[in-house]
């Protein structure tokens, strides 16, 4: 993370988030309300498997109004504490990112040839 960093939008939802990559050192950041998170590519896949799972879990749970994601390891004392609703954004906002993330890599995988 430094001030040379050149984000791209990989997903942006007016009013809940974002989530951005740097094309030159790959730190990912989302950004939610007031708070800011940084992950590297891969803490970010972690990230995005456990929204997953939440995600499938709070399909299951239609009575209930919160749910719980514990946010990386590297703050273990914050969590974010999101609505099913909430989660269902992040979760659309991740795909979007994850989609982005693997077609930036297809193109750049066939522009080196
Ligand atoms: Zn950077």
């Amino acid at each position: 993370m430094n001030t040379n960093c050149t984000y791209q939008t990989l997903s942006f939802d007016d009013g809940f988030g974002y989530i951005v990559m740097c094309e030159r050192c790959r730190c990912i950041q989302l950004g939610l309300g007031c708070a800011q998170f940084h992950f590297d590519e891969l803490d970010f896949r972690k990230f995005c498997t456990t929204v997953g799972e939440i995600y499938k879990e709070s399909a299951s749970q239609v009575s209930s109004d919160r749910a719980t994601i514990l946010l990386s390891s590297s703050f273990p004392s914050i969590s974010l504490h999101l609505t099913i609703p909430e989660v269902e954004i992040l979760h659309w906002m991740i795909e979007e990112a994850d989609t982005t993330l693997t077609t930036n890599s297809l193109i750049s995988l066939f522009s080196q040839h």
